[in-house]
């Protein structure tokens, strides 16, 4: 899972410098005809081992003075929001300056890991200088050459160091959270607003993003949850659809909504139906371990034969094959059609990822499956399968006990899985299924 870093600090003390550095592809989203990526740039970066995405907050702010100030202090606000890891940075030419002092309070206040970098030491003089900046209350100051890059390398070791194991925050009032992701355009905005009822973008003059929290309460018809909106911060009429900046970025956001989510709905036009783009969004929700439900919009656009929703769900799931039993529902988020069905298939899949089979029941049902149909012999040994224990894990996780738990094959797993999925549901959640010695414990 890729970590997100966030380099903040006043103006000229030397984040874009620092951010080019870091990353790899110079191509970092950088539009200024779109209100969103003026006031960030994104790029990926890679340091032993471990990815991340790089966010350099500097920069790109019109208007007057005060305007300025403001716009920065809502970006350090909002990168401390969105990022695991803050690079906050100060000069050391300049010394502590009360901007600095000032930042220093909010960063500080923040509880991700935060990492003091004093940049322009460009030798070991300047090294000298960094010692007052523990008056900023951060820690050890982390002495760095964005020019030259020296520094850069121990910062990095300690970057990667503190990406959290377990990303998963927000609420955490077990209520449902609901991703919805997907392409520019499918309509993601479209369905939480009319899930809503009202149109919740709305544009601040300062910087051009909205001040939604991710989060969206939505409560109705019996489903009360959370709805994580990924195109929230985008403002659509200022963003060229084509670009491709436009289209890294809303997968920046699907990941990390993905990543916060328990149950993702993969929005797909059915004018277009599912894409190489969507199978890597695909990708990313089952291998979080994520609930999946294919949701197909625009669906009043489409000529209507007899079997036309059934083709199309054929043709999505040979697509999609070897998952199966992904739900999908033909909405429309424009008429609100089959909108609040979308939900309840949503909670659905929730309870499912939460389920657990009783050990008896599970044991009853599955000795008859691998009984009916065993597991071929390899090289002369017999395999047999004891026993099915279900496990504490976040997605249903499935432990067989088996004289040769290494020889078992993947068709056999499938088929177990089959199984499983045939007897007890488990529709839209992925399952991991192991094997273990049956000596062992
Ligand atoms: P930002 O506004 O924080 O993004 O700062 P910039 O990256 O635009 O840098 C501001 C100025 O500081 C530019 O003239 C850079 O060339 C200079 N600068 C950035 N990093 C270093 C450094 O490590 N050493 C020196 N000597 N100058 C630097
Ligand atoms: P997002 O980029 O995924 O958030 O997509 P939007 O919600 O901004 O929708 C993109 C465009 O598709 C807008 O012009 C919407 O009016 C249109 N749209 C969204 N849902 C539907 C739908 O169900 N039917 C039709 N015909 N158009 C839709």
């Amino acid at each position: 899972m890729r970590g997100i870093v966030a380099i903040v600090g006043r103006p000229n003390v030397g984040k874009s410098t620092l951010f080019n550095r870091l990353i790899e592809d110079r191509k970092a989203i950088v539009d200024d005809q779109s209100g969103v990526t003026r006031d960030r740039h994104y790029g990926t970066s890679h340091w032993i081992g471990s990815d991340f995405i790089v966010i350099d907050t500097g920069g790109y702010v019109h208007g007057s003075e005060d305007m300025f100030e403001a716009a920065i202090r809502e970006q350090v606000h909002i990168a401390i929001e969105e990022a695991d890891v803050i690079l906050f940075m100060v000069d050391v030419l300049t010394g502590v300056m009360p901007l600095d002092r000032e930042f220093a309070n909010v960063v500080r206040k923040s509880k991700k890991p935060v990492f003091l970098v004093a940049n322009k030491a460009d030798n070991y003089e300047r090294d000298q200088l960094i010692y007052e900046f523990y008056e900023l209350g951060m820690g050890d100051p982390y002495p760095v050459s964005s020019v030259n890059g020296s520094g850069t390398g121990e910062l990095l070791d300690v970057v990667i160091a503190s990406f959290p194991t377990d990303p998963i925050k927000g609420p955490e009032d077990g209520l449902p959270k609901f991703a919805f992701v997907g392409r520019p355009n499918v309509g993601k905005s479209s369905l939480v607003n009319a899930l809503l009822g009202h149109d919740r973008n709305i544009v601040t003059p300062i910087s051009g993003t909205t001040r939604d929290s991710i989060y969206t309460r939505y409560s109705g018809f019996g489903i009360d949850s959370y709805l994580i909106d990924t195109a929230g911060l985008r403002k659509k009429a200022r963003v060229r659809e084509s670009s491709e900046n436009v289209e890294f970025y809303s997968t920046l956001r699907s990941i990390r909504a993905i990543e916060e989510c328990d149950v993702a709905f993969l929005m797909l036009d059915a004018s277009q139906g599912l894409e190489s783009q969507d199978l890597n969004i695909l990708h990313t929700i089952v291998t979080n371990g994520k609930g999946l439900v294919i949701l197909v919009n625009k669906w009043d656009l489409m000529e209507k034969k007899t079997n036309t929703a059934r083709d199309f769900e054929a043709v999505i799931n040979e697509k999609i094959a070897p998952l199966s039993g992904i739900p999908i529902v033909f909405i429309s988020a424009m008429d609100k059609q089959r909108i609040l069905k979308a939900m309840q298939v949503g909670v659905e899949v929730y309870h499912e990822k939460n389920k657990r089979v009783p050990t008896s029941q599970l044991n009853e049902v599955m000795q008859a499956a691998w009984q009916a149909h065993r597991p071929a012999a390899i090289r002369g040994k017999f395999i047999r399968i004891k026993y099915v224990t279900q496990i504490p894990a976040k997605i249903p996780t499935f432990l067989f006990f088996t004289n040769h738990p290494k020889l078992i094959q993947e068709n056999y797993k499938r088929y177990l899985e089959n199984q499983l999925r045939a007897n007890f549901g488990f529709r839209g959640v992925p399952i991991n299924i192991f094997f273990r010695d049956k000596n062992k414990t």
